[in-house]
């Protein structure tokens, strides 16, 4: 039987094919609910019996009509005396059963599922779940649930009844009874993974009990305890997944660089500023990885304006002093550039070549900083996406780093690495990631935090306003513009397309510049704008010839206008608050008092609360963890493209506590038996590399 990991050693497809046939095997199982189920993401027996309920209802509590309460969800068991389908309006589609239950008449109803009526007939009985609504003087229920009863026995008896995530054509009743089946016959063949001394430890259910559970569970308690050995198992496997990634890749010998000279000592003392105490901090730790032969993977995490650049930059120079080469990537050429510049300002008198390289620029002026890179002449080079197409080698990498990482995927930063020979790596971002939550997306990389602002910054005051007080702003932004200050206006964001952003902010430009503020020079910032466009009106903002700028988001990322004290965001409420933050942190960055607007008439109580916390509070670590709490993880940054195996029961939120212990005692496990050789590793062993092998994760474990 195909179930645990006879799958892990054969060819995707041979697997795959194995596999299927054996969901055929099962009772009601034929070519077609096989596709149905692929759709499911369900291709083999183990992804049958690991595709939980969404949730459980309770069956033992069937109500007479009488009894049915309005607004409440409840079950009803009736014989169908009609059924009918109603089409009030082109593409949809009602089918109204009617139910009597021997002393009155009640109407389950479905939307837009046509088939259901091929389904159930007069006379047929059947017993139904759903919330309950006196509508139009009828008791009428939308149906989430139903079965066709054939033994009235089981009415009674049917206790708590699994809902699974469905899918069109197959019935939650259907897909009960293919997993029933797939119990009875293949539930001794799972096998228990878990050493024992950690199912007894935490008290876990034995595998094979906690599968037929979460399944059928006597009652919701028995469900609970199910779930939690699941959870427990799952992120046991991720974390134990992550840390064998990170030992293999701190156990790489990699390069030493050299101990500070004289450069280093040079660039310092050029510097303008002191470094705050974080930003030393941050950089001794780095300093410390460069210069141990181990493979530096390192993460620093520091709030907009904290300063991480200058730490980068510290970074290259002395990856420049021990005879490399040093790479630097940005999301954005708009990003690309400013860092370009800033680090020639802060390079060039010590004499370190420092080069761009984007997609937009020139053939022949690329291919000349390519050939400058491959031959050793360039020291540093910063660039877009364009630095890891493959014409570009380096003659020496000693340490790339990738700014506002959550912009990329494991893959690209793994493709950068791959242009040297093991060089150190450096990871920035500004996404405040609760630690917790770090700890599972970025667990392969060491952390550090610049938990302090440069001296002198003020609090960004925020306000919140709705659109009928927009004239208050407008004249609010011409007493800082004759002030001499600088203001962001970002645009609505449209979602549909990025075109329908551009012509949102063609118009918000137009309309500022002639309408409003037809003294002031307004000036348009988008994506699809051609690079020396974005380069000319970058270059105005900078000199203070354009005083209000209107942009889309791809103001976003990075941009330092110190002189910028106001930003302006339109429907604010159709950001996240992550971005909000990030697009906040455009201001705030020189001596003068900053202000950020936030223009929205949110329609719930979430948008609002969401407005609430940004006017509340800077600290983005804060905002981190409220977003993630109203978002969920799955929204949050870089979360999907974290290239780390999706979870399917375990909620990071919910779940935390779970994950942090599953993530010690990996650790643990690991310590003892680093690769899991030990006989009673090799199970969980053998789970780990399936689980990880789903995913492009670029790393091995081996
Ligand atoms: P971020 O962490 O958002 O990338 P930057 O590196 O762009 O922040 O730094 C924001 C601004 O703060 C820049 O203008 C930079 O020159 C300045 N800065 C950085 N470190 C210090 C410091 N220690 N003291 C004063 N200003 C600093
Ligand atoms: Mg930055």
């Amino acid at each position: 039987m195909v179930l645990y990991m006879d799958s892990v050693n054969k060819s995707p497809d041979r697997c795959k094919k194995a596999a299927s046939s054996g969901l055929q095997t099962l009772k009601g199982v034929g070519p077609k609910r096989v596709r149905l189920l692929s759709r499911l993401g369900i291709h083999t027996i183990e992804e049958l019996l690991y595709h939980f309920p969404r949730k459980y209802e309770d069956r033992s509590l069937v109500k007479k009509i009488y009894q049915l309460q309005n607004g409440e969800t409840e079950t009803l068991f009736g014989m169908v005396t009609g059924v009918r389908d109603i089409r009030p309006r082109r593409g949809m589609t009602i089918t109204k059963a009617a139910l009597y239950d021997g002393a009155a008449t009640a109407y389950a109803v479905w939307f837009n599922q046509p088939y259901i009526k091929k389904q159930i007939n007069k006379g047929k009985k059947i017993i139904v779940t759903g919330k309950v609504d006196r509508k139009y003087g009828e008791i009428q229920l939308a149906v989430s649930d139903y079965e066709v009863i054939e033994n009235e026995e089981a009415v009674n008896g049917a206790g708590v009844v699994p809902v699974y995530p469905a899918t069109e054509g197959l019935q939650p009743r259907t897909l009960r009874l293919i997993i029933k089946d797939a119990l009875e016959q293949h539930l001794d063949s799972v096998e228990e993974f878990l050493p024992s001394d950690m199912l007894e430890k935490y008290n876990l259910l034995p595998i094979d009990r906690a599968i037929c559970s979460i399944h059928f569970p006597m009652d919701l308690d028995e469900a609970q305890k199910a779930r939690h050995r699941l959870v427990f198992e799952e992120l046991l496997v991720l974390q134990t997944g992550i840390c064998m990634l990170r030992g293999t890749a701190s156990q790489t010998v990699g390069i030493c660089h050299k101990k500070n000279g004289p450069l280093t000592a040079e660039f310092m003392r050029r510097l303008p500023y002191k470094m705050t105490g974080a930003q030393e901090r941050v950089l001794n730790e780095v300093s410390r990885d460069m210069e141990s032969k181990k493979t530096m993977n390192r993460l620093i995490q520091g709030d907009v304006g904290s300063g991480k650049t200058v730490v980068a930059a510290a970074a290259l120079v002395k990856t420049v002093e021990s005879g490399y080469q040093g790479v630097m990537m940005a999301p954005t050429e708009i990003l690309a550039t400013q860092h370009a510049e800033g680090l020639m300002e802060m390079l060039g008198p010590l004499g370190v070549q420092a080069a761009l390289l984007t997609g937009s620029m020139g053939k022949k002026e690329k291919e000349g900083v390519i050939q400058d890179i491959r031959e050793g002449r360039i020291d540093v080079v910063v660039g877009t996406h364009a630095l890891i197409q493959d014409e570009v080698a380096f003659q020496k990498l000693g340490l790339a780093v990738t700014d506002e990482q959550h912009r990329f995927g494991v893959k690209q930063r793994a493709k950068l690495r791959d242009k040297g020979q093991k060089p150190d790596i450096l990871v920035m971002t500004a996404t405040p990631i609760p630690r917790t939550l770090a700890l599972t997306v970025y667990g392969d990389l060491d952390i550090s935090v610049i938990d302090e602002l440069p001296p002198g910054r003020r609090e960004i005051k925020t306000y919140w306003i709705t659109d009928s007080e927009k004239q208050r702003i407008y004249k609010f932004i011409r007493e800082q513009v004759k002030q001499g200050r600088q203001v962001y206006y970002v645009c609505p964001l449209v979602e549909e397309s990025e075109k329908m952003d551009i012509s949102a902010a063609l118009e918000l430009a137009g309309l500022l510049q002639s309408d409003i503020f037809p003294d002031f020079q307004v000036g348009l910032m988008h994506g699809r704008l051609k690079q020396e466009a974005k380069d000319l009106v970058m270059k105005a903002f900078k000199q203070g010839s354009i005083n209000i700028l209107a942009a889309t988001t791809v103001i976003e990322v990075g941009i330092n206008v110190p002189n910028a004290t106001v930003m302006v965001i339109e429907n604010a409420d159709r950001f996240g608050l992550a971005q909000l933050h990030q697009l906040r942190g455009r201001v705030g960055r020189g001596a003068h008092q900053s202000y950020c607007i936030l223009i929205a008439n949110p329609a719930t109580d979430e948008g609002k609360a969401r407005m609430d916390i940004m006017t509340r509070t800077n600290d983005g670590f804060l905002i981190a963890d409220e977003d993630l709490k109203l978002r969920g993880p799955g929204e949050f940054f870089g979360v999907r493209q974290s290239g780390l195996p999706d979870l399917k029961i375990a909620d990071i939120i919910r779940d935390i506590k779970t994950l942090s212990t599953a993530r010690d005692e990996a650790i643990a496990l690991l310590r003892r038996d680093p690769c899991l050789r030990l006989p009673e590793n090799i199970k969980l062993r053998e789970k780990v590399m399936a689980r990880f092998r789903e995913t492009d994760n670029y790393f091995s474990i081996s």
